[in-house]
């Protein structure tokens, strides 16, 4: 962005897609607050590399569903910088199973994490956002919310509304020079994935056009785009990297 080393808050960066964004934006000389949940060792791993690759790190411990430690997190953040010029709504969940087996804490736990979060923290930062007229949002969606996926309807439906979010968030906020974007990415080799049953990543891997998993740095990438001055005239768009899968 034209904001020389820009504030960035990446919920959930201490593994996975969110580490990946973390360290792809580090080498920008980026300011990074590493939100998590719990790992803290693997937060401390992530502030490291991004200290490593020239960016300046501020480990943000807390659960971005809940609103208190929503706020808590943007306290810190402001109190530390001053400023918030890209928000990536990264933080994820899944409790994969059946609808008819579905527990409504699998539900709840499932919306609360991916959704709520997103919503929770894009209002906290559009309050700073709006007074600078300027700044970066992106959401990391999934395939799951466009084409839907068996043992998945809360994960699918929690992306599907993230979608939502992204589009009208968007049209609230153009006019102050904030985008809105969203990358939906297909099936990426990260801790998520490795849980899945074997026999049901082999499956999807097969249906691939492109033959193999993505890589977290190739989800990074478009997200570094998207958060970057050479996207300026893109807002309310969703990216989806899955190799072909969905198409
Ligand atoms: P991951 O490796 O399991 O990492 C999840 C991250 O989210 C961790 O940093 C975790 O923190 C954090 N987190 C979870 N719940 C949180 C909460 N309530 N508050 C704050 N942080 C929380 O997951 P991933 O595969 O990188 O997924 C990242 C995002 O990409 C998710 O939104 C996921 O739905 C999406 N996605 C992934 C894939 C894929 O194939 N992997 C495909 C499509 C979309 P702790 O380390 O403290 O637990």
């Amino acid at each position: 962005m034209s904001v020389s080393s820009p504030v960035v808050l990446i919920t959930g960066a201490s593994r996975g897609i969110g580490k990946a964004i973390a360290l792809r934006l580090a080498r920008d000389g980026a300011r990074i607050g590493i939100n998590f949940r719990s790992n803290a060792s693997a937060a401390e791993a992530t502030a490291e590399d991004v200290s490593r690759l020239g960016g300046e790190p501020l480990l943000l411990p807390g659960d971005v569903s809940v609103p208190v430690s929503v706020a808590s997190t943007f306290e810190t953040l402001l109190g530390h910088w001053g400023r918030v010029d890209v928000l990536i709504n990264n933080a994820g969940i899944v409790r994969d199973t059946l609808v008819l087996r579905m527990s409504d804490d699998d539900w709840d736990a499932v919306i609360q994490t991916n959704l709520r979060s997103a919503f929770l923290c894009t209002r906290a930062a559009l309050r700073t956002m709006l007074r600078q007229r300027s700044g970066r949002i992106v959401n990391v969606a999934s395939i799951s919310g466009i084409r839907g996926n068996a043992g998945q309807s809360n994960y699918a439906a929690s992306k599907a509304a993230l979608v939502g979010l992204t589009k009208s968030v968007a049209r609230e906020v153009a006019s102050r020079g904030i985008t809105v974007n969203a990358v939906a990415p297909g099936l990426i080799e990260t801790d998520i994935t490795t849980n899945m049953p074997e026999k049901a990543r082999d499956a999807l891997v097969g249906q691939i056009p492109l033959g193999r998993m993505g890589t977290t740095d190739e989800v990074a990438d478009v997200v570094s785009f998207l958060a970057s001055d050479q996207a300026s005239y893109i807002t309310g768009q969703v990216i989806v990297v899955d190799g072909g899968l969905a198409m």
